[in-house]
């Protein structure tokens, strides 16, 4: 991982190179969820190193500098940009801060569609247009007032209106964002296309594009639509509220968003956040959001600002579906078939709503194919429902050191005990000389096994009858065998078949614990799997636990963590686990008892009276935990024969209590 200080100037430095190619070259080379996801990093990591921050840092600044050509306006006052929310909570939070900084007060929140455009302010004295200055640095813009002349619904004279009077006598400005509208876009690409010149990429580019175009002529073959936000007078009493505001500008013949409503909760704010989450598509221009202010002007102006925001307003964005993360990890799973899949583990980011840690990384030559390393900051691609993807990489964010992800050294490393090879054509590497068929049969031998679902005569042989007639392709399979099933194989008879099919149902809700190792993840043995039971209590919450969550598990390090991430991300694995649900097998939880609950035992030599497995069920039906060495946690160390003097030292120097045989089965009780 990069040193943050590093990180912070890397992530400046690349957003203003973004910054630049939106803002003056109208030209961005990345979405604006990739921007806004880095963004986010960076500010984060600046308000955990405040003393990293710079003033060239674009969270300290609104747009960018000024591309020549056109004259340089100062703003009446500064055209600020917006705190970014994401979700009810967030939402919820910045009314709480409202109702703090202004205790007592009725609130009203107004509530916008966001236009994603090019902001522009027009000013109009007695009525008349004088002026029109782009955002610029939101201190001091362009002056674009020939070309804004041309588009077709901005009123070089405000309209009478009754009751609205007053805004047609001295200095009006009003503010909003010059879009293009869809169809607009899409007609002037067509055109673009029959003429045989190139695509345009987005309408909003195009508009701010247009709008900065030095030659008006060009700028009025453009379809280009204003849609006000804003309405300003040098008399704030003027405008009381952000509704009366909007108000006039209809009366004064400007356009602007008929949806803006106001509401007097964050329940109905949330309401209509929803309502436009979907409907937001059928909107003639593009948004990325809504636009959440206090209605009361003077309540706004009295919250102030904060840095480049204010404090009474907020752009609620909706889920992207792009976002930006760092992959920590490349881990291997080996799935029921031999198939080996590369799985990315990474830092945990919200995409299209939804958190995500992990992505199937599919084969070696993907991961080539798109030069993913470890430490790569990756483009993390996720539509609704679907399964998250690495996009791409963002190559400027490279750590130097890093090398190109060698596969076979990964696999060599990761599973040392096995060999792998690729045949033919295929892209997936396979484990050698380990059929499909012959790993199959470990693992429901695995499930089925006296430790994990300890399912009665469902061993070897009978597996093997099984899965070499075909009966059964999966672990979930074995519920779905019937006795006719196994009748029809040489093995079975009246009896026998019976048996095994009720056996089989018999343990339909088996203990937590025992179906996860059953599951067969690589490093999760018996006492893990008792510890993941205990600490996520369902196979839900497991499978969704991340890295930390995993880690901070007794005897849980990044290897074991990584390798139930990646068991988790495999579909093959993922497909089994549904069909098993849908097949009615529930495992249950049952919260520790017993008189032995956060006591830790350690076995060490051979026990005269029973086996070490007999050992850790006893202590474990009890509620005590069977460690595999003595730790600090270790209660009691149980000496079977001899103990080392090491060991012996260790567990003086833990405090441990070494008990004998005989003092075990007296704590253990009767049967
Ligand atoms: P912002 O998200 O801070 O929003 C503030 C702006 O929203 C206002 O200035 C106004 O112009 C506009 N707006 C639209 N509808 C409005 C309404 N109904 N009421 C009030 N204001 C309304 O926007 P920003 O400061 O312009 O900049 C950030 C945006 O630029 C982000 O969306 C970012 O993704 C994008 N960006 C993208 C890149 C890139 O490379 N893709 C680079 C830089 C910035």
């Amino acid at each position: 991982m990069q040193l943050q200080p590093k990180r912070i100037a890397e992530l400046r430095d690349l957003l203003n190179r973004y910054s630049y190619e939106y803002h003056v070259l109208d030209q961005p080379s990345v979405d604006d969820a990739i921007y806004d996801s880095l963004f986010g990093e960076l500010k984060k990591l600046e308000a955990e190193h405040p003393e990293s921050i710079t003033t060239d840092s674009p969270t300290q600044r609104v747009g960018h500098e000024l591309k020549g050509g056109f004259q340089k306006i100062e703003h009446s006052s500064r055209m600020l940009s917006l705190n970014d929310v994401f979700d009810r909570g967030e939402v919820e939070a910045w009314v709480v801060r409202m109702d703090k900084l202004l205790p007592g007060r009725r609130h009203e929140f107004f509530a916008d569609i966001k236009m994603d455009g090019l902001a522009c302010a027009l000013t109009y004295e007695d009525g008349v247009l004088t002026r029109a200055v782009t955002r610029g640095d939101s201190f001091i813009g362009e002056d674009v007032t020939s070309n804004v002349r041309t588009i077709a619904n901005v009123p070089l004279r405000l309209r009478k209106a009754q009751g609205f009077e007053q805004f047609l006598i001295g200095r009006t400005e009003i503010r909003g964002e010059i879009v293009m509208l869809k169809k607009d876009f899409m007609t002037l690409n067509d055109k673009q296309a029959k003429a045989g010149k190139p695509l345009f990429a987005n309408p909003r580019n195009l508009a701010a594009g247009t709008i900065r175009q030095l030659d008006p002529k060009l700028v009025a073959e453009r379809p280009l639509t204003f849609v006000a936000y804003d309405l300003l007078r040098d008399n704030p009493a003027d405008i009381p509220t952000n509704m009366f505001a909007y108000e006039a500008l209809s009366a004064l013949g400007i356009r602007r968003n008929s949806e803006a409503s106001v509401f007097t909760n964050v329940g109905d704010v949330m309401h209509f956040v929803d309502e436009w989450g979907e409907k937001r598509h059928d909107l003639p221009f593009n948004t990325d959001g809504l636009v959440i202010k206090m209605n009361d002007r003077a309540q706004f102006a009295q919250l102030g600002i904060v840095g480049k925001q204010p404090r009474a307003a907020v752009a609620y964005k909706y889920a992207a579906e792009q976002a930006t993360t760092v992959v920590k990890d490349i881990v291997i799973s080996i799935g029921r078939t031999g198939a080996a899949t590369p799985v990315a583990v990474f830092n945990p980011v919200v995409v299209a709503g939804t958190t995500v840690q992990h992505a199937s990384l599919h084969n070696a030559d993907e991961i080539a194919r798109k030069d993913i390393r470890i430490g790569d900051t990756v483009v993390i691609f996720k539509a609704g429902d679907i399964i998250p993807q690495v996009e791409s990489v963002v190559l400027e964010l490279r750590p130097k050191q890093t090398e190109a992800f060698d596969y076979e050294k990964a696999l060599q490393g990761q599973y040392p005990e096995l060999e792998f090879e690729r045949q033919g054509s295929d892209v997936v590497y396979r484990v050698k000389g380990l059929s499909g068929d012959l790993i199959l049969k470990r693992s429901i031998e695995y499930y089925a096994s006296r430790s994990a679902l300890d399912i009665d005569t469902l061993g070897e042989k009978n597996v093997v009858a099984l899965v070499d007639a075909g009966l059964v392709k999966d672990i979930a399979d074995i519920y779905t065998l019937t006795v006719d099933d196994l009748l029809k194989l040489d093995r079975f008879a009246d009896i026998s078949a019976k048996k095994l099919i009720d056996a089989i149902a018999d343990k339909k809700h088996p203990p937590l614990e025992r179906f996860i190792l059953g599951l067969g993840i690589r490093h999760v043995g018996a006492q893990t799997a008792i510890d993941l039971a205990n600490k996520f209590e369902s196979i839900e919450a497991l499978q969704k636990a991340t890295l930390e969550q995993l880690e901070s598990v007794e005897g849980v390090g990044t290897v074991v963590a990584e390798s139930i991430i990646a068991w988790f991300s495999d579909q093959d694995n993922l497909e089994v686990l549904e069909k098993l649900k849908d097949l009615g097998v529930k495992p249950h939880f049952k919260k520790k008892t017993g008189k032995l609950v956060g006591q830790n035992f350690v076995v060490t030599g051979t026990l005269e009276t029973m086996s070490r497995d007999e050992a850790a069920d006893r202590i474990r039906a009890l509620g005590g935990t069977f460690q595999t060495a003595v730790a600090k946690d270790s209660t009691y160390l149980v000496a079977g024969g001899k103990v080392g003097a090491s060991k012996l030292k260790k567990a003086e120097s833990y405090g441990t209590k070494v008990i004998n045989e005989q003092e075990l089965i007296e704590i253990l009780g009767k049967k």
